[in-house]
């Protein structure tokens, strides 16, 4: 394999330096994914008759799938080998942009699992959009996040329109082309898929009314099909953006059925076998509607009963949640949903009326229901007819059991189950931090890189010398890092600084506000002289806010206050520094997590499913300072509490406590008072919004951050205090190295076909 991919990269190479090139870089990467089209069209092709896994999921965030496809192939090493010999720079293959077709961790935990499935010999497809626009570009301007379109679609060299393959969606007002675009997912022994569906207008344009001058509607219909793919998630605060996210929904996920369904009518088998050869995860609510449309398929299209129906898609279909967030879980209106899909919704009614006579006699039936108050539930119909549900850490799978889901669980115990989500550890590791993954291959050998639970044997090579070259390496890679946000975004920042990291979406519940808050308080203690001997450090934010959430907007513009507050006082600047990484995205991740030294995972406890950036920077050597939340306590519980910063209020106290009120915290702590005064028209601007939100209204701090603020401004300084010594320090990031060999997605993905798919 590698020879052949040498071959083929050298001879391209050569061919793009012999022709005009005006664009190195798009150049570089259409010869490496020529070359891997070379390797990949060696590999054993798909076969029909295989049963597979298909994972439904209207997001998806591979980052370069160039470099994902390497990783798989275990040929980064010689293709920068290569590319560097030619004189050509490997960070090139890093400069498309990402395929941004997801917000975060739930687009990123779809595209680790496919990747994981192909290395480990899984035979899965994944299904989803191929948005036009897909998350926005985010810029910061006078403190504030600024959204710009992301132009991605021709920067993605491997992907395949497949245009003999499109389908047609029906909806009430209009048909749509369906045209899929293909990219593999390659391992060693296997080549799956990932189709992303784009949708066309049909209907041909009204060339009279065309004639007739009237554009308007000769184009409506076309543009109306287009937008179908054309947005990641239209906001669905009005009803056109409410129609047009169930259409999105309805579009991949009709046109995924009928692919399979397609695939599955050439191996000649009668349609009762359908479950022995697909299984579909269903990634959230969001591609819930399958299930009545595989339903009326079955019905209408290949006669069966509905109890014949019902049964084969039980078979089928399974299910993650991935918050217990009331608001995230998919809720139509009935006469909406009737509206776009008059077809399906009579299935949804069945189904309701099934569960009606099933259950009947239920206490608490009115909970299962699927249609309430005229509104559908889509996550009570994915949890009625799924076969398995999981959620996605441990503490998420108990939650589920006792709330959202309490009632079916009284009724199906057997169908719920917990899968911890997982991380590419060839991506999070391998590709991203090459000295790291060095330091492991010259001890352990190489093998971990297909086998990650073997990295666990790292933890014994602790010697002085090992710890120095440990902190070494990470040394190196903030240096790395620095460079980088120099050249691309003109930002500095001293590598001595200890680098404390919090990199996520950015939400009111993850807690970037505890986190500014405190930095705050650092500051008033040192302009008191109450600060002693701290370690100097820089506070690095990167994540996105949904644009139209007021209160995370508020947050990023504070955190890029305090920077600019901090900047302007020397005395302060030799401490602090206050770092907001533009445009967070899988591509800066890999820059930023190898070289972080403490990783910042503040939920509230029982807030976080599980996370994966928690995962990212265990496995690259950065301490947890967290909450006992999602994935949290499985890292802390195999890599030591002692390891680790631990603080705030546990899921069963919060739960135990009654009335909160934090305006008495406000009046009983000086230490907190101080601080929420200074975003009252302080020196760092006007935040009198967030100041009201932390305090008055029936909401008031309703994530708790000032119930955790002091316990968490310990653990601030307990790690500063620890990482004054560099050999304790490190010996702290090996131990979370080695502990973190148990959340590869290798193993997730393994779970999910031993515990659910059985491909
Ligand atoms: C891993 C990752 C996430 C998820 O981060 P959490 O901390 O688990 O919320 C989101 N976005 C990107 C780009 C990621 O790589």
């Amino acid at each position: 394999m590698e020879d052949i991919f040498k071959k083929s990269l050298e001879a391209n190479l050569e061919k793009l330096a012999a022709g005009p090139n005006k664009n190195v870089e798009k150049g570089i990467n259409r010869a490496v994914s020529a070359a891997l089209l070379d390797v990949i069209c060696r590999l054993p092709t798909r076969k029909p008759a295989t049963p597979r896994a298909a994972y439904f999921s209207a997001e998806f965030l591979p980052g370069s799938f160039v470099m994902g496809s390497l990783a798989n192939l275990n040929l980064w090493d010689i293709c920068k080998q290569i590319l560097t010999q030619k004189g050509y720079s490997a960070e090139c293959l890093c400069r498309p942009r990402d395929p941004a077709l997801g917000n975060g961790g739930l687009g990123r935990l779809a595209a680790c699992l496919m990747d994981s499935a192909a290395a480990t010999d899984i035979s899965l497809d994944g299904y989803g959009i191929r948005y036009r626009y897909g998350i926005f570009r985010q810029g910061i301007k006078d403190f504030s996040q600024t959204e710009t379109p992301d132009i991605w679609q021709e920067d993605c060299p491997l992907e395949k329109e497949r245009r003999d393959q499109a389908v047609v969606v029906h909806f009430s007002d209009e048909d749509v082309l369906a045209v899929p675009f293909d990219v593999p997912i390659v391992g060693k022994n296997k080549i799956n898929r990932l189709r992303l569906w784009s949708a066309e207008a049909i209907t041909p344009i009204d060339f009279q009314a065309f004639c007739d001058g009237d554009f308007c509607s000769a184009f409506k219909q076309m543009n109306n099909a287009e937008a179908i793919s054309g947005f990641l998630y239209p906001p669905d605060n009005t009803e056109a953006g409410k129609i047009l996210r169930l259409k999105q929904q309805y579009f991949f996920s009709a046109a995924s059925l009928k692919s399979i369904l397609r695939d599955f009518e050439k191996i000649g088998k009668p349609i009762n076998l359908l479950s022995d050869y697909i299984k579909i995860q269903l990634n959230d609510t969001h591609p819930t509607v399958a299930i009545p449309e595989l339903l009326r398929l079955l019905c209408e299209e290949y006669g069966r009963d509905f109890e014949t129906a019902f049964k084969i898609c039980g078979e089928i279909f399974s299910y993650t949640n991935h918050t217990v967030m009331a608001e995230a879980l998919e809720c139509w209106e009935e006469g909406l949903f009737c509206k776009v899909l008059p077809k399906v919704y009579p299935y949804i009614v069945m189904l309701n009326n099934h569960l009606r006579q099933r259950l009947v006699g239920t206490e608490a039936l009115n909970q299962l229901l699927i249609i309430k108050n005229s509104v559908i539930h889509m996550a009570n119909m994915a949890v009625y007819v799924s076969h398995k549900i999981n959620g996605v850490a441990k503490i998420h799978s108990e939650i589920i059991k006792e709330s959202i889901f309490k009632n079916f669980y009284g009724i199906y115990p057997e169908r719920f189950l917990n899968i911890t989500n997982g991380i590419a550890h060839r991506r999070w590791l391998c590709l991203a931090n090459k000295g790291l993954c060095e330091f492991a291959d010259n001890r352990i050998g190489t093998e971990w890189r297909e086998n990650l639970p073997l990295l666990e044997q790292l933890e014994k090579f602790n010697s002085t010398a090992d710890l120095d070259e440990l902190a070494k390496i990470k040394s190196d890679n903030k240096k790395s890092l620095v460079r980088y946000l120099k050249s691309d975004f003109g930002l500095s920042v001293d590598p001595d600084y200890m680098f404390s990291v919090q990199i996520k979406r950015i939400h009111e519940y993850k807690r970037q506000l505890l986190n500014i808050l405190s930095v705050l308080g650092l500051y008033i203690d040192l302009k008191n002289g109450e600060l002693k001997d701290f370690y100097p450090t820089a506070f690095i934010f990167a994540g996105k806010a949904a644009p139209s959430y007021y209160n995370a907007k508020q947050i990023i513009r504070l955190i890029n206050a305090v920077s600019a507050l901090i900047e302007r006082d020397e005395a302060a600047r030799k401490y602090f520094k206050v770092l907001f990484i533009p445009d967070y995205n899988v591509k800066n991740a890999m820059k930023i997590i190898p070289a972080a030294d403490l990783s910042e995972q503040l939920s509230t406890a029982g807030t976080e499913a599980s996370g994966t950036g928690n995962m990212k920077l265990s496995l690259n050597g950065a301490p947890t300072i967290g909450t006992l939340d999602g994935a949290n306590i499985e890292i802390v519980d195999y890599a030591g509490q002692e390891n680790n910063y631990i603080f705030g209020a546990k899921k069963e106290q919060l739960q135990k406590l009654e009335a909160y009120d934090p305006m008495d915290i406000y009046y009983s702590s000086d230490r907190i008072s101080r601080v929420l005064d200074l975003l009252k028209q302080g020196p760092a601007g006007d935040f009198t919004h967030l100041f009201n939100s932390l305090l008055f209204g029936e909401n008031a701090d309703r994530y708790k951050v000032l119930l955790d603020y002091p316990s968490y401004q310990n653990a601030r300084l307990e790690a500063n205090e620890d990482y004054k010594n560099s050999r304790v320090y490190s010996q702290k990031a090996l131990k979370n190295i080695a502990a973190a060999s148990h959340f590869s997605a290798d193993q997730t993905v393994k779970n999910y076909n031993r515990k659910i798919w059985n491909v």
